[in-house]
């Protein structure tokens, strides 16, 4: 068991000692482990049903985070999955109980319905006006299969926020009672677990399931579901879980109604969007009018992967009540869905270099000029896994796919670039490379290929060799700019540096081609081999530091795989 606590004992208590020092709206009394709104006394005394709810903890932000002006009064909470006891209850009614009185909202456990219940028969001996709701939303079990009838689930919360609008807009118990009542049964829930959860106390996790596999119709205390199978897909099991809803609350077509999904505590954001997305589809697919969606980790099992979905059928007041502002801190304002008609169409770019397309390449220099790029692409392609595994051993491993990625966009394209201007064709490069290639190399080789192409646009309509290495450099210098290294700061700049020095000094001395593109490649062989010992500062290698040292940076090794493909294209043509 691996979990971020002192001590499974101490799980409870430290999370209400937490709760008393992070929220000033709150009020703790520590030995019942009641969490309270911090003007208690005076709703008590404002003529105002107060709400109590609670249960065993484990259920973050439940119930704690739902105590707030708009929704509970007050929370008691009792240990990992275990009921408070009837004297916490006890003392918690005691606590917040005015004239108006106290609704308790109870989900349908046999711990929870026994302790609740005696403590509100004990308090109404006691004189004080004390109502009990209980939340029965699962859908799991069929209909009195078991004798304890339908656990409570996520629907809770949404029973707590109903109920809170209702006690702050001032309907009195007996009201509140009947609306809370009949409100009830309009929610369906079920589940869907993808991994068991461990109460800290034991140490072990509830159940264990294999791989592939999830369990259906699970309740929120690490307790197995009614059916185990295989993994689906996230719309197959959005259609199962509102599909088994529907059928269960015979909720008909053209029925308004609120979606919400809940995560249970180990889900991902992301793959709680991907499945309300799929809950969405599959509530339009029965013909349901989905008024409000809720995502988000409401009514938690610990760390358990997975969720519910609770479709709960809204008249207007209902919608009124969900929609009324509340401080409690654990609340998400509903989202109203869209009918999918809100998509942007996406700008369209000006070429930089439209109209301006620069000096004209002849026939032969525009085949040298495909066959150099289809060459340095497919050394790319050629090298992906020696760069991945480099990438992986000094930064986060996307390298090579990165590349490879590029370099299939150029090739893809390359029937379609303006070949008869390289400044041009060279332009729409950088445009492939920015779109297709991310990471840290994507917008660096995206600055340099741009730089290149606004260089070679300046010079004459013969382009030389000398135009073509103070194009390189001035690439160079657009890296530099965007990324702020420099020489020997261990990225593909310790490459391309020395490649542009070679370059311009070969073609100042007059040599040819071959052999000036063959100076680059031995330059940037070296300086990439140098950067083995280098420290890196830059980039994604800088977070592992000296780990670094003794593997050359993945960048300049890059830089000197496609520039060594070069010199052979210009030799054979
Ligand atoms: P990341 O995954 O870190 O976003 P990539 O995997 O796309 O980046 O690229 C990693 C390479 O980028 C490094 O090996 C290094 O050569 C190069 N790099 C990182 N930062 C810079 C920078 N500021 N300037 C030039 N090159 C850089
Ligand atoms: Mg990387």
């Amino acid at each position: 068991m691996k979990k971020l606590i002192n001590a499974p004992d101490a799980v409870t208590s430290d999370l209400l000692s937490a709760l008393s020092h992070s929220d000033n709206r709150l009020m703790i009394e520590p030995d019942n482990r009641i969490v309270l709104r911090a003007d208690y006394l005076t709703h008590r005394d404002s003529g105002k049903v107060a709400l109590i709810s609670g249960g065993g903890s484990g259920h973050e932000p439940a119930h704690a985070g739902y105590v707030g002006k708009g929704m509970l009064t007050a929370a008691v909470a009792g240990e990992v999955f275990t009921s408070p006891s009837v004297d916490a209850v006890l003392a918690a009614i005691r606590l917040v109980t005015g004239t108006a009185g106290c609704l308790l909202i109870v989900k349908n456990y046999t711990g929870d319905r026994l302790n609740f219940g005696l403590a509100a028969a004990i308090a109404r001996a006691e004189g004080l006006k004390v109502a009990t709701v209980l939340v029965d939303d699962d859908v799991a079990i069929p209909a009195g299969k078991s004798r304890a009838g339908a656990r409570g689930l996520a629907g809770t919360v949404l029973v707590h926020k109903v109920a809170g609008a209702a006690a702050e807009a001032g309907a009195s118990l007996d009201d509140l009672t009947i609306e809370i009542d009949a409100f009830i049964p309009l929610m369906g829930t079920m589940g869907v677990g993808l991994s068991a959860c461990t109460v800290p106390a034991a140490g072990k996790p509830s159940f264990v399931l294999g791989d592939d596999e999830v369990e259906y119709g699970l309740g929120i205390h690490g307790e197995p579901g009614v059916s185990r199978e295989p993994i689906a897909t996230a719309d197959a099991i959005a259609r199962r879980l509102v599909e088994t809803i529907v059928n269960a609350k015979q909720i008909s077509a053209g029925t308004s109604v609120i979606l919400l999904v809940n995560g249970l505590g180990g889900t991902p954001p992301a793959e709680l969007s991907i499945i309300s997305g799929a809950a969405l589809t599959a509530c339009h697919s029965h013909g349901l009018r989905v008024q409000r969606l809720l995502v988000g980790s409401f009514l938690t099992a610990i760390e358990m992967a997975g969720c519910s979905i609770t479709l709960a059928i809204a008249s207007d007041a209902v919608l009124e009540r969900l929609t009324t502002p509340t401080e409690a801190s654990a609340w998400l304002p509903p989202l109203m869905p869209t009918d999918g008609s809100n998509a942007v169409a996406a700008p369209k770019f000006a070429a930089a270099l439209a109209g301006e397309t620069g000096p004209l390449a002849n026939l032969a220099t525009q085949k040298i000029f495909a066959a150099a790029a289809r060459s340095a692409c497919n050394a790319l392609i050629e090298a992906e896994p020696m760069l991945t595994a480099l990438d992986a051993k000094v930064g986060d491993g996307d390298l090579g796919i990165s590349m490879m990625r590029g370099a299939k966009a150029v090739i893809g394209a390359l029937d379609k670039l303006d070949l008869a201007h390289p400044a041009a064709a060279l332009e729409q490069v950088s445009n492939l490379l920015r779109r297709n290639v991310g990471g840290t190399s994507g917008p660096l080789y995206a600055a340099f290929t741009l730089a290149v192409a606004l260089s070679l646009r300046d010079y004459g309509s013969a382009l030389a060799l000398s135009d073509w290495s103070r194009a390189f450099s001035s690439g160079c210098r657009a890296v530099m700019d965007l990324g702020g290294a420099g020489k020997g700061d261990r990225t593909m700049l310790d490459a391309l540096l020395p490649a542009a020095e070679a370059l311009e000094k070969a073609a100042s001395d007059g040599a040819t081609a071959v052999e000036a593109l063959t100076y680059a490649v031995e330059a940037a062989r070296v300086g990439t081999d140098e950067t083995a010992s280098l420290d890196p500062r830059f980039g994604r290698s800088s977070y592992v530091g000296t780990r670094a040292i003794g593997h050359v940076d993945p960048g300049a090794e890059a830089v000197t795989i496609w520039l060594g493909a070069l010199p052979g294209i210009i030799v054979n043509s």
